[in-house]
């Protein structure tokens, strides 16, 4: 284990698992519906690239990348697009694939904005869930694990642009980000 990390929260053997019966949902569902899979980047990488693999009917896959503006492991749900999507939505069935669903601001608002495109359906597919958290209330469509509020790294999810290779998800420790030592 990273000697950042604080404790494995989702080890690599329950992602897989996990991100397997997705897929397969996923799959029943789309069955000839040809949806788009929309990754937000950067930290949802990890998880669109193990769930399309799971993923067993036609698809096509664009990426988007937001920034929030918010402190360093907050968000503020003030979305900004740095990437767009090159894909026109319109009569498309889209499925977000996010990492992570906080506060819930960030995918309100990215919803809120696909959604004057005219997509024939939107719907959200995160791998974690921070139910606890919730300020908005947004409908999250598939999730893979429910996590308590701690802040979490891996598997994508960055701390300062590291950790995002780790395959687990952990909890950073505090001192990481509560100003402990530099690295
Ligand atoms: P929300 O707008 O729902 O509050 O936050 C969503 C975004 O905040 C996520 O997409 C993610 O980028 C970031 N975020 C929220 N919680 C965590 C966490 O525990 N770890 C990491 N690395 N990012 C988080
Ligand atoms: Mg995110
Ligand atoms: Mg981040």
């Amino acid at each position: 284990m990273h000697e950042d990390i604080e404790k494995i929260l989702v080890s690599q053997e329950e992602i897989k698992k996990r991100v397997k019966e997705l897929g397969e949902e996923i799959s029943r569902d789309y069955k000839d519906k040809f949806p788009l899979f929309v990754c937000i980047l950067r930290g949802a990488f990890v998880f669109l690239a193990d769930l399309v693999r799971e993923v067993h009917v036609p698809i096509s896959v664009d990426f988007m990348a937001i920034s929030s503006y918010g402190g360093k492991t907050e968000s503020s749900g003030q979305v900004k697009i740095l990437k767009d999507l090159d894909t026109p939505i319109e009569d498309r069935h889209v499925l977000i694939v996010e990492d992570i669903v906080d506060t819930g601001l960030t995918m309100d608002a990215v919803t809120r904005l696909l959604k004057t495109r005219k997509p024939k359906s939107i719907k959200i597919c995160t791998l974690l869930d921070k139910v606890d958290r919730r300020i908005i209330n947004i409908k999250v469509d598939y999730y893979g694990f429910r996590i308590p509020n701690s802040f979490v790294v891996g598997y994508g999810l960055d701390y300062e642009e590291k950790y995002r290779n780790l395959p687990y998800i952990g909890i950073l420790k505090e001192k990481v980000y509560k100003g402990g030592s530099n690295n």
